[in-house]
């Protein structure tokens, strides 16, 4: 026993409760494998230091360590949707403040037993107002998120609808429908609501079945296929292949870390994160310090990024950039000249996201893929044009998580691409055609300006402003971004 009071069993026992493997744990708590290895044999006690950072990197992933052993923290998590947006509330608590939460829940719904069934239809009724008034009476400086559940609520008119969701919507269009919904619950004389649903999402509701997995849970795909195969490579255990590895379908720095793949083997992996995520990465590495997207590792996981002599980072709160070439003119603008960032290969870009829905596109589907998953294992098909891809910034509250859509075609069409994918991170959308799909009879480019594209996926050009990105070159490019900061009037 240590002054911390962490044994090898502990850290056996919390490491097999979030499934981390010595090697994860090693990363997020920024020490050495070996560390980890020999404490858990008790061959050596880690410094204090490093006992330190093994207790916070659990602490992160929501573990307790308790008398009676690691325990994981429990985590309700809300959305709230009003009509200015959607707001994420995040209660954590150990079990001893779970009769706080339950009360919480209690507000919004009916207790009975230990289970409560949540309401997702609200009005900020004058009652409830009193409500939160009486609980953050009670609880407000154990549960902080209390007070800005009553700025949102109390910013609302009186018996304002509002709607509680147990998730962030997984999809734009799913998004868009709950909107629709809400305005029809407020403005029930506004009969044009119900009909501008199915002009927005009919054809593609007709077109395509749009499918998101889960990035707010832990999140395993393929975990019951038998035997387990490489999406990739499609080899099995039998086959040579090792499945030691966690696989994440969206690269942790990216701020996803409950979305997993069995049916990733760890060659396969090993390669996409030497060859194509770090471009990705790469080409999001400003998105990343302004939306302050935490991964793993130093800096609190937050990114912490040079650009020549220039430093960009997220310290939690805000944006610090430093910087010897700042020039501000008349007008009080601020203009940022950077250096040179980390290298990309923009068809190593366009790779990773398409490996990202390969990962978790129905099983069915694969057959078709033979090509795309050569040219994302292999970057086969050099010769082939690539469709560009669209990107734009939706009005989104600056959640930082990251998502992903993919929208399958129901039947065949000739200008429509089988798979589409969109990748969020953030208020920042990518939107892309998978290439080399056996049920595409063309090369799919100029798909986004495609006349059947824009009525199938109409909610994309409701209001957004779209750019397209040629991302086929195969060679390294470097950015130097230029940032330009000007003053808000108000
Ligand atoms: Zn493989």
């Amino acid at each position: 026993m240590n002054e911390l009071g962490l044994t090898p069993q502990d850290v056996r026992a919390a490491r097999a409760l979030i499934q981390w493997s010595q090697a994860e744990l090693a990363k997020v708590a920024d020490v050495s494998v070996s560390t980890i290895a020999d404490f858990e044999k008790g061959l050596r006690t880690p410094i204090p230091n490093n006992l330190i950072a093994i207790r916070r990197a659990f602490e992160s992933a929501g573990v307790q360590f308790t008398p009676a052993g690691p325990t994981i923290f429990s985590e309700l998590s809300l959305h709230i949707m009003t009509q200015a947006g959607v707001t994420e509330m995040r209660f954590r608590y150990a079990l001893d403040g779970a009769a706080a939460v339950q009360q919480i829940i209690a507000t919004f719904g009916s207790a009975e037993g230990d289970g409560v069934e949540l309401e997702p239809v609200q009005t900020a009724s004058p009652t409830l107002k009193a409500a939160i008034d009486a609980l953050i009476q009670q609880h407000g400086s154990a549960v902080p998120p209390l007070n800005k559940l009553k700025k949102i609520i109390s910013s609302l008119g009186d018996n304002e609808y509002f709607l509680l969701l147990p998730e962030y919507p997984a999809t734009t269009v799913e998004k868009l429908r709950l909107e629709r919904y809400l305005h029809s619950l407020n403005h029930p004389e506004d009969q044009s609501a119900d009909e501008r649903i199915d002009d927005l999402f009919g054809l593609l509701l007709e077109r395509y079945n749009i499918s998101s997995p889960r990035t707010d849970q832990r999140t395993l795909i393929g975990a019951e296929r038998d035997p387990r195969t490489c999406r990739f490579c499609g080899r099995t255990a039998a086959g040579g292949a090792t499945f030691k590895k966690a696989a994440h379908v969206i690269p942790t720095a990216l701020g996803n870390d409950h979305l997993k793949s069995a049916e990733e083997c760890d060659e396969c992996n090993g390669y996409f994160g030497c060859e194509t995520e770090p471009s990705l990465i790469a080409m999001l590495d400003l998105q990343r310090v302004f939306l302050g997207t935490q991964g793993r590792g130093k800096n609190d996981g937050r990114p912490k990024l040079r650009f020549g002599e220039d430093i960009l980072l997220h310290d939690g709160e805000r944006v610090n950039i430093q910087s010897k070439s700042v020039i501000k003119d008349a007008s009080d603008t601020f203009v940022v000249n950077l250096g040179r960032g980390a290298p990309l290969t923009p068809s190593s870009v366009y790779r990773a996201l398409v490996k990202m829905v390969v990962s978790v596109v129905d099983e069915e589907e694969l057959p078709h893929l033979k090509e795309t998953i050569e040219w994302v294992r292999h970057g086969t098909h050099s010769e082939r044009p690539l469709p560009k891809v669209a990107s734009s910034v939706i009005p989104l509250p600056l959640n930082p998580s990251a998502q992903i859509t993919i929208y399958t075609r129901r039947h065949s069409h000739p200008h429509l691409p089988h798979i589409v994918g969109e990748f969020r991170l953030g208020c920042y959308i990518y939107v892309f055609a998978v290439p080399f799909s056996d049920q595409d009879q063309w090369d799919l480019v100029g798909f986004f300006d495609e006349a059947s594209f824009q009525e199938t996926f109409k909610h994309y050009f409701q209001a957004a402003k779209w750019m397209q990105q040629d991302l086929s070159r195969q060679d390294k490019v470097v950015m130097s971004p230029r940032l330009k900061f000007v003053r808000r009037s108000s």
